[in-house]
């Protein structure tokens, strides 16, 4: 079958029913469910699942107060921390809309994202609030919530207690069409490197938390008492080591992202997992917790596990409570799942493969003890997920299994577009069918491999680096004449940004990095910069990326 069919998990339907309910019933369900039982667990500070819910409640009323509603974007410029769950579920049962931006965002890209989104208000946190004093007059943003505020901050900003500790516990009554209204504005590079603004409708947030939740744990959505989305275990033990209610993570994905967001808050919030967050990764302080508080599943990027593969207390801790290994952002490589299977033999080592404008998952290997894990593969087609691949000069035809070409992707859990660019969008979404940018092979079973990507990207530490960023920057410098930028594979991070460029006077490359390096994120930055005569190009005048590549592991060898 050129196009693969959904799969059926043992004991699961092959489609999901999926309740038509905006994103903070699963708060409010989790919330009348795991009670008592710990959320979230931060720095000797914790919040229940019922502690959160009402929180979220006063927050969303603090925004209603403030006419904050329907229609208007609430941007979370916030690392991981107990408040981010509570702005942003309040937004949500405020009726508005939840736009992450990094922490970390040079203030310049902050005030294009936070202007792009239409911002009505941002909510910070001390360390980063500078940076968005630094740009507060080129932004819409009514007003600021502060985080435990420090230094320098936007002119009324409003510290986040204060903000919201006196207002009423129940959620105020809020219109929402989940089908058309936006739960989630998430910025991406997509498939061209310009941040553009992914839509996600309430449905697509849902749903995408339900697929992933009732794959993982062996359970189908149900609706509680109150009419609010929760699940029903009906896998059993055998087959799937997690259970409902009874997990334990470190969480260190960053919620300002999909995998962040949907897999490590939404999902553990409707499994009832307790989540002890780490902002900091410290692989030794990592297993000492892992080890104390007995972590049934541990995930995250490929970085992770590299890591923890190379702290020897990782192999020698006691980490027996271990059930599940789940990877995803970047490509996991072969020694590094054979490790983790030599140190964990009964542990089922997950893969999953999406991106920000499949809301997050799409393809995700069996979580089942029965499943085929098929080393090399991310897996198969999530519930009510189709794949199917198309030569990557174009065309809507599928090709056959073990050809080669552009994954696409359909199913509920695609966005509804990208933020005023009607043309990128009809790029993007043809028929429904999500065109990825990504280049796969589908096996005669529906398992996808990545192979390669059609856009121009790098993957550090699972994080996008688009090389069109920082070959701006480079032309820009002084004696630069052109410049291209590709990664040099890394086990470690996946790969690091290495420039070529050509001069067109003296050039101290050394120097041309420092330049460029102090004007973007850290993982963004240049670690190597080669000074060469001519950058190879193609007929049609487009830079021989794989040539280079070709050239720079040439080099290292
Ligand atoms: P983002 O929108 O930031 O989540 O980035 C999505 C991109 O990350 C995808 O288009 C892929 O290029 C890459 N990616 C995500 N998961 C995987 C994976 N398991 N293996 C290989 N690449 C991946």
């Amino acid at each position: 079958m050129p196009i693969t069919a959904p799969t059926t998990p043992p004991g699961l339907p092959a489609s999901l029913d999926y309740p038509e309910v905006p994103v903070g019933s699963i708060l409010a369900a989790g919330a009348a469910r795991w009670g008592d039982r710990t959320a979230f667990a931060h720095d000797g500070h914790s919040l229940t699942f019922a502690e959160t819910h009402r929180a979220a409640c006063r927050f969303a009323n603090a925004l209603r107060e403030r006419g904050i509603g329907r229609g208007d974007v609430v941007a979370l410029h916030l690392p991981n921390c107990l408040a981010f769950p509570v702005a942003y579920y309040g937004t949500l049962l405020a009726g508005a809309t939840f736009s992450p931006a990094n922490p970390l965002l040079p203030p310049d890209d902050l005030a294009f994202q936070l202007t792009d989104c239409e911002a009505a208000a941002v909510v910070t946190f001390g360390p980063a609030a500078g940076a968005l004093a630094s740009v507060a007059d080129r932004i819409p943003a009514r007003f600021t919530v502060v985080v435990q505020p420090a230094g320098d901050l936007p002119e009324g900003a409003v510290e986040f207690e204060a903000f919201h500790a006196a207002q009423p516990e129940t959620p105020p009554a809020a219109e929402v069409d989940v089908h058309e209204d936006l739960a989630h504005l998430a910025y991406t590079g997509g498939t061209t490197g310009r941040s553009k603004g992914v839509r996600l409708s309430h449905r697509n947030v849902v749903v995408n938390t339900l697929q992933h939740a009732c794959w993982g744990t062996g359970s189908v959505p149900a609706l509680d008492a109150h009419g609010d989305v929760t699940l029903d275990q009906i896998g059993s033990e055998d087959e799937w080591p997690s259970r409902l209610g009874t997990g334990v993570a470190i969480n260190l994905t960053p919620w300002f992202h999909a995998m962040g967001i949907i897999g490590g808050l939404n999902a553990a919030v409707i499994a009832g997992t307790t989540m002890v967050l780490h902002t900091r990764f410290d692989p030794a302080a990592y297993v000492t917790d892992a080890e104390r508080l007995r972590i049934t599943g541990i995930g995250g990027a490929p970085a992770l596990f590299a890591a923890l593969l190379a702290t020897p207390s990782f192999h020698t801790a006691d980490l027996s409570s271990v059930r599940s290994i789940g990877s995803g952002a970047a490509p996991m490589n072969h020694a590094m799942i054979e490790a983790l299977r030599e140190r964990f033999p009964d542990v089922v080592v997950v893969e999953g493969y999406g991106l920000t404008e499949a809301t997050m998952g799409a393809v995700i290997s069996p979580t089942y003890r029965s499943g085929t894990r098929k080393v090399g593969s991310v897996g198969l087609p999530i519930f009510d997920t189709q794949v199917k691949i198309v030569p990557a000069e174009g065309g809507e035809d599928p090709l056959p299994p073990g050809e080669q070409g552009e994954v696409c992707l359909r199913g509920p859990q695609i966005m509804l577009g990208y933020r005023n660019r009607p043309e990128e969008t009809a790029a993007a979404l043809v028929d429904g069918w999500l065109h990825t940018g990504d280049i796969g092979i589908l096996d005669a079973d529906g398992y996808l491999s990545i192979v390669d990507r059609k856009k121009d990207m790098l993957l550090y530490k699972g994080y996008n680096v688009f090389p069109r960023e920082l070959e701006e920057l480079l032309v820009t410098q002084p004696n630069v004449a052109a410049a291209a930028v590709v990664g040099r594979p890394d086990p470690e991070v996946g790969e690091l940004p290495v420039a070529f460029v050509v001069p067109r006077g003296p050039l101290d490359a050394d120097g041309l990095m420092a330049a460029v390096n102090e004007k973007v994120l850290p993982y963004k930055r240049l670690r190597e910069v080669h000074v060469v005569e001519q950058i190879p190009v193609s007929a049609a005048g487009k830079v021989l990326k794989r040539e280079l590549r070709r050239q720079l592991i040439g080099k290292l060898e």
